[in-house]
Parts: C-alpha cells; sequence; structure tokens
C-alpha cells in the first residue's frame, strides 16, 4: 500500500473545512481543533483530496455513509467531551468519528454491525496510532453491557426511538446523542441522565442518517 501523505494541500482544504464549520455555528474550539487534525481523506480514500474535505456525506462501504463533517462537529459539540472520558459510538463505520472523539482525549469503544467495515476500520484505526479506540462487531442498539457504564454515548445512524439498554449504560450525569425520527428524517436528542429514573430530554434540529438496525432499533 502506498503510504498516505497528509500534505499542505490537505491542512489548507483542512482550515477551510473549519472555517465553514465555525460559520455554520460550530463554536467548541476543541472540536474545530480535532476537525483540523484529523486527516478526512484518510478515511475515505476513494475519493479526491477536494471531495474529502467538502462539508458533505461520503458513500463508503458496505453501502454506508461517512458523517456530513457539520454533523460530525454538531453532535461531537453536544457531548462535551473531556479528555479521559468513556464514550460509547454506535455505528463505527469509517471510523472518522471515533477518531475526531479519541483526538479529543476519550476513551472510545465503538460498535460496528457490519464486519466488513468492522474488519477494516478496526484495522486502519489501529496501523493509524489510534490505541484509545477499541472496535466491536455486533448490534450496537443493545449497546455494550460489559464495558457500562459510559460517560457519553453517541449513535450515528437513525433510530424509531431511544433504545432503553442505551439510557441504562449511562453514566449518572452523562448525556447520550442520538437522532431519532422515521427513515427520512431524524431530529438530533439530547439525553442527560440525572438519575436512574429521571432524564432531561431536548429536541434539537433536523438530519438524516442511514438506519440503526437492530433489537433495540428499525
Ligand atoms: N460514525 C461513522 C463514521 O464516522 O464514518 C458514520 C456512521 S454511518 C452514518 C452509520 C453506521 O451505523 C453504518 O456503518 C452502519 O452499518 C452502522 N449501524 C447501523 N445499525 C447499527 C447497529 N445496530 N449497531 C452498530 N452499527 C450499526
Amino acid at each position: 500500500m502506498t503510504p498516505l501523505k497528509d500534505t499542505y494541500k490537505h491542512k489548507g482544504l483542512r482550515k477551510v473545512l473549519v472555517k465553514t464549520l465555525r460559520e455554520k455555528g460550530i463554536k467548541d474550539e476543541s472540536v474545530l481543533e480535532a476537525i483540523g487534525r484529523v486527516p478526512r481523506h484518510f478515511f475515505i480514500q476513494k475519493y479526491t483530496a477536494e471531495k474529502a474535505y467538502e462539508d458533505t456525506a461520503l458513500q463508503i462501504d458496505a453501502g454506508q455513509t461517512i458523517s456530513q463533517p457539520f454533523t460530525v462537529a454538531y453532535q461531537t459539540e453536544l457531548l462535551n467531551i473531556k479528555p479521559g472520558l468513556k464514550v460509547l459510538e454506535i455505528g463505527t463505520g469509517s471510523g472518522y468519528q471515533a477518531a475526531i472523539l479519541a483526538e479529543m482525549g476519550a476513551k472510545v469503544i465503538t460498535v460496528e454491525r457490519q464486519e466488513e467495515l468492522y474488519r477494516k476500520t478496526a484495522k486502519f484505526l489501529a496501523e493509524m496510532g489510534y490505541t484509545s479506540v477499541k472496535c466491536l462487531l455486533g448490534d450496537g442498539s443493545v449497546g455494550f453491557p460489559a464495558q457500562a457504564p459510559y460517560d457519553r454515548i453517541i449513535v450515528t445512524a437513525g433510530a424509531p426511538s431511544v433504545p432503553q439498554p442505551l439510557l441504562k449504560q449511562l453514566k449518572k450525569g452523562g448525556t447520550l446523542v442520538i437522532p431519532v425520527g422515521d427513515e427520512k428524517i431524524q431530529k438530533m436528542i439530547t439525553v442527560l441522565k440525572i438519575s436512574e429514573k429521571e432524564y432531561e430530554k431536548i429536541e434539537l434540529d433536523a438530519f438524516k442518517f442511514v438506519p440503526l438496525i437492530g433489537e433495540g432499533a428499525w
């Protein structure tokens, strides 16, 4: 395999992307810095550098997508990541979102249901040196109880409702960010766990994700 290169051109394209995200309303500097550091073109090698740094979702393997950078920034900002937090991600896909979280100092456990993507991305993230990301194969709609509780949970596929196992696996004081809706459009939801029985749910902007498929989903 030819070694991957991150040139001045790529860094320049990332600067423009960060500026675009800032203009679109992303304020958290640590999120913008992480986007400015992670070479998105490594995660989607079949596209040109220009395409890789456009603010759009792109097709990856297994009929799935890498989310639009704005969506990645928006979800990450809602998570309010601090170094050392344990984050569960459902929907590994290309691994880009996991890399952004790791870049911000989070310990990431990411679950993917498509074996082809799981294998490719687990190998790639390891080669990239992301030792704080653990990739798992399985149905993330039921979470991953073995490593619970989590400080944060992020779901990067559209769910019909908030899966109860995810709420259960969230730490008290922790936040879940998940797009919920029908197959066509979903509202971004944040759920803050106040206690085992009390949750504060906030409905935010509309997005379009690929479906979350599994026992606790479609
Ligand atoms: N976070 C990804 C990235 O950075 O590239 C983008 C994720 S893509 C929009 C959604 C992913 O969720 C797909 O790879 C899909 O296979 C996966 N997915 C769907 N249902 C799932 C489930 N129940 N458990 C785990 N992964 C699931």
